[in-house]
Formats: structure tokens, sequence, C-alpha cells
């Protein structure tokens, strides 16, 4: 069995730091590979909550650096490696996690294997592919990444300001990631809107897209109804996220 499940769906200040969502990050269930993308506050907590094991964690992928992606990723190295005592798995990070001002502390590296990310990267975890086509427009080192499984493709468009290529490179991919922190624009935090959001899934064309990373303005406006304006536009099948959401990605169903 495939699929995700939700251990956040805030994105931006006001709800991560008041948890009007929660802040933990995905769960990718791939097989029997299990890999844990942007373990924001909370993601310890959220995981033991849906009874999910750190223990059995292949990975952990981090899109880029900013605390609402990365605050839980030092625990989640030690919950996943037995407290440093039965090191195992991978810990996949942009080099700005791992250089001035790390957010992977020194102390837990030897704990398991560190990979730093370029864009372009792939690597395999026994049946699975992952690989970091992109590196997105956002104020850190931020990268996209594909997860290929069973023949299947799942992108996660993480952080990032609008730009063409986005489209290009997720083209076709089965299911879609997206997060959507605004919207409307504003250039400064560099995050993509809504309307950017719909664009892309229009031209991406998956089988299902899934919005998550919700700032206020997205949570104002009702993630649900903004995800059935975008599949009346484009005719893809697009879901907001909530926290717990346990989505399948075999046969298309939630
Ligand atoms: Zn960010």
């Amino acid at each position: 069995m495939s699929g995700v499940i939700f251990l956040g769906t805030g994105g931006g200040r006001m709800v991560v730091l008041n948890q009007m969502r929660h802040s933990g990050g995905f769960w990718l269930r791939l097989g029997d590979v299990n890999i844990l993308q942007d373990p924001g506050p909370g993601s310890l907590v959220m995981a033991h909550k849906h009874v999910l094991k750190p223990s059995s964690l292949d990975a952990i992928v981090l899109s880029h650096r900013h605390i609402d992606h990365s605050n839980d990723i030092n625990v989640m190295i030690e919950a996943m490696t037995g407290g440093g005592f039965q090191p195992r798995g991978r810990v996949i990070v942009p080099r700005d996690s791992l250089n001035e001002d790390p957010v992977v502390l020194q102390y837990v590296r030897p704990f398991t294997e560190i990979v730093e990310i370029k864009e372009g990267m792939e690597l395999s975890i026994r049946n699975i592919n992952i690989s970091f086509p992109i590196r997105t427009m956002h104020p850190v080192e931020t990268y996209g990444a594909i997860y290929e499984f069973n023949s299947m493709r799942l992108g996660y468009i993480p952080d990032t300001e609008y730009f063409p290529e986005l489209a290009q490179v997720f083209k076709g991919v089965d299911f879609l990631i997206i997060n959507v922190v605004r919207m409307t624009t504003d250039k400064r935090i560099r995050h993509l809107n809504i309307k950017e959001a719909a664009d892309l899934i229009g031209s991406i064309k998956p089988k299902m897209a899934i919005l998550t990373h919700f700032g206020l303005q997205v949570l104002k406006a009702s993630p649900d109804h903004q995800a059935m304006l975008i599949s009346e536009r484009t005719g893809v099948r697009v879901i907001a996220a909530y926290d717990g959401l346990n989505a399948s990605f075999e046969g298309n169903r939630v």
C-alpha cells in the first residue's frame, strides 16, 4: 500500500506559531519504504498521535531550512535511530542546512547517513526512486522532489515563488502535493498564491493534486472551497489536506 499521511497542513507564521493547523510535514508510505518530508514543529508528537513508528523511517527529507519545515529534524533523527543506538536511514537536506547556522546538529549526524541535495540528484531507497529535479525560488536553498514508486510518480512543490519551469519539471506526475501559503502575492516572502497553484495544477495535470501548507489567508478563504474551484477550473481532482488526512495512491482513492 502506498499513501501519504499529513502530520500538519499549516504554513506561514500566524498559522504555525499559533498552531491553527499542525506543522509536522507529511509521512510517505511507499510500499515498505517510509519517508518523512519536512518535519516542522510537532512532527514527533503528530507521528505518535497517528501511530506511526519513527523507528521505521528510511529517510527524512528536508525541502529547506525554514523552521516550519525543519524544527523537529533532530528529534526525528533520534527517534528514527533509537536515540542514536541503532544507526539507520538517510537524512537528505540542502547544503545550507548543514553548514553555517546548521539545522542538523553535529551530534546526531553519526546516527544516520547525511546526503546533501544537489539540483538534478537522484537516489534510491530499495525500489523507490527519489529525484530533486529543481531548486525553487525561495529565500533559502529549497528543492522540489519527485518520488517514483510502483511505476507512479508523486511530485512535491515546496515553498517557492511562481516560475514557469515548475510546470515543465513536474509535468505528467501522477500525484502532486503543493504548498499554497497565500491567496495574494507578497514578493518579500516568495510563496505561491492560489491562482499560481491552480495554473500549475492545470498545466501539470496530475490524476490528483493535494493542497497543503496553508497560511492564514488560505484558511480564511476555506481550503476545501479553493480546492473545489481549482478542480472545476482544471478538471483535475484537487483535495485540500487537513491534519491527519491519510490519502492513498492506490487506485487514486482517498
Ligand atoms: Zn519557507
